[in-house]
């Protein structure tokens, strides 16, 4: 099995989930599926087999154009944004159910276009999609403002209005997960929207509009558009008549938006950008637990996760206890088919990532690091890697400083916390940390000199509705989950009324 300690499955290994027939594949506009103007399509992939799953429509500038316009008609003239928020709320608690009623469907369909694995999709994605858009149907009817008392001759208060159309373009990692984090406090909020699913990933959004149409959402506003990110998602950036702009995805196009933006409309945007998130492990930690933290942390959903560490920092005196148990974790560690319960990593999302990833690793050779696990790809087709961990790794390598977006892990060794600190914030990212220690002491100066949007201590991937999620430095701005969320989707207008000859103050 190559020293990675895995092997790759067969394709198929007996999920007993069958694949459902692909019934959405064009564009979703104003509540009808559409062909693009251009009459075009691309293709979609299995990413264990290179092979094509589906056709779908190519949406660009002129499809764009009609969704916004849509989406727009829905806002200013429709009942969407002027309905009590209670009665927003209960067609979102429908549309709730409807996911969680469809949950097979579509937890094989993400599983299918994204090479993620079937079991925590079902219990994890799928969960995630219904407890979000319960979470914030709960919010759509406690949206309120503020009074003011602001002289004796003045008063006013504030109301929180919905924003207008909001463009949502979303990477293919978690495309579900994706997709509710921005349209739940979209919808609560009011707002109507034109979505832009990953190109590598479309399916399961335009499955969501299906059910969104099915629970009630008036048409207008959820509109789905397939495409790609320089035709269809800058369409949507640049656009005059989109009011703010949430994106998830890279820093680099996170910078195309704010341009798209600042040379547009000056819409509001926020941005979840990418990260190289450590994991510091102090000498009094368990070593058995921080080796299992590490492994979840660094090569959950293979390596294609935002938060993902990958660095991890461990403390000189336990190091050599720790890289060797590493080492042989790994060697029951499976890639293979995600439909197969066993396996522990699928293929990476698709060619393109697949050979990123790979160049990463051989420049991670070139510059002296050392494969401790992994290096290489695997599998006879598809787009399946080896898990690979690299020690006697330098700060200043570009494994280390990179994004690698795969299942590589940078291994390295510290002394004291200072230096610790010093490192885990000497990047331009700052999305997560981890820290392992048992100390309170450690563990309150750590959480409070880290400079990311989130530090988990003796946890890692721990997240909630309730729990805001966003990154800080060139990770972006902006805040996914909580009721930030809401506010981001909302507009304060002040209302200022005279008072006259009031006898009292
Ligand atoms: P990407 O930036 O290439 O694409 C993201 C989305 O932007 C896609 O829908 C794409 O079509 C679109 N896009 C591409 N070019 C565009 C342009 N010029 N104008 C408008 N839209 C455009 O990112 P990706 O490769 O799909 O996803 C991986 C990245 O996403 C990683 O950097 C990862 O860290 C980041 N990510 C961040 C978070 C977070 O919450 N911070 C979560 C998941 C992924």
């Amino acid at each position: 099995n190559g020293g990675h300690g895995g092997e790759v499955q067969p394709v198929n290994g007996g999920h007993g989930g069958e694949v459902p027939e692909i019934r959405y594949t064009k564009l979703f506009i104003n509540g009808r599926f559409v062909d693009a103007v251009s009459g075009k399509t691309f293709e979609t992939r299995d990413p264990r087999t290179g092979d094509v799953i589906a056709t779908v429509a190519e949406g660009d500038k002129a499809d764009v154009d009609l969704a916004v316009a849509a989406a727009r008609e829905a806002f200013d003239h429709g009942k969407w944004p002027r309905m009590a928020g209670s009665e927003r709320g209960r067609i979102m608690l429908k549309y709730a159910d409807l996911v969680e009623q469809h949950a097979e469907e579509l937890a094989v369909l993400e599983s299918l276009d994204a090479g993620k694995l079937l079991a925590v999709v079902r219990v994890l994605d799928v969960v995630s999609c219904v407890s979000s858009l319960r979470y914030f149907a709960g919010a759509a009817d406690k949206i309120h403002g503020e009074t003011l008392k602001m002289s004796r001759q003045l008063q006013g208060y504030t109301l929180r209005e919905p924003l207008g159309v909001a463009g949502l373009i979303t990477p293919w990692n978690f495309p579900s997960i994706m997709f509710f984090s921005k349209v739940s406090p979209a919808l609560a909020a009011g707002c109507t929207m034109v979505v832009k699913p990953a190109e590598q990933t479309p399916l399961t959004a335009l499955f969501l509009a299906h059910l969104a149409k099915q629970a009630g959402v008036p048409d207008g506003v959820i509109n789905v558009i397939t495409g790609f990110g320089p035709t269809a998602g800058a369409a949507i950036a640049s656009h005059m008549d989109v009011n703010m702009v949430g994106f998830t995805g890279s820093t680099e196009v996170g910078r195309l938006i704010l341009e798209a933006s600042a040379k547009s409309n000056l819409k509001p945007v926020s941005l979840e950008l990418g990260g190289k998130s450590p994991l510091i492990v102090f000498d009094d930690a368990d070593v058995d637990m921080a080796v299992d933290l590490a492994v979840s942390a660094s090569l959950f959903n293979k390596g294609e996760a935002c938060v993902a560490a990958s660095r991890i920092y461990v403390q000189e005196s336990i190091y050599d206890r720790f890289e060797k148990k590493l080492g042989d974790t790994m060697k029951s560690w499976i890639v293979g088919d995600p439909f197969d319960p066993r396996v522990n990593q699928g293929p990476q999302v698709d060619k393109a990532q697949y050979e990123r990833v790979l160049s990463f690793i051989e420049h991670g050779k070139a510059e002296g690091a050392t494969v401790l696990t992994g290096g290489k790809a695997c599998g006879k087709g598809g787009y399946y890697i080896e898990p690979t961990i690299f020690t006697d790794v330098k700060d200043d390598m570009i494994i280390a400083k990179e994004e690698i977006f795969g299942p590589v892990v940078c291994l390295m060794k510290f002394k004291t916390e200072e230096e610790a600190i010093a490192r885990a914030n000497d990047t331009r990212y700052g999305l997560a940390a981890g820290v392992v220690t048992k100390n309170i002491n450690v563990a309150n100066r750590m959480t409070r000199s880290i400079r990311a949007g989130v530090v988990w201590v003796n946890c890692y991937f721990a997240m909630d509705n309730d729990c805001p999620f966003g990154g800080r430095k060139m990770s972006g701005f902006g805040k996914d989950l909580s009721m930030h969320a809401l506010d981001k989707f909302l507009a304060v207008k002040a209302v200022v009324t005279p008072v006259h000859d009031s006898p009292w103050m």
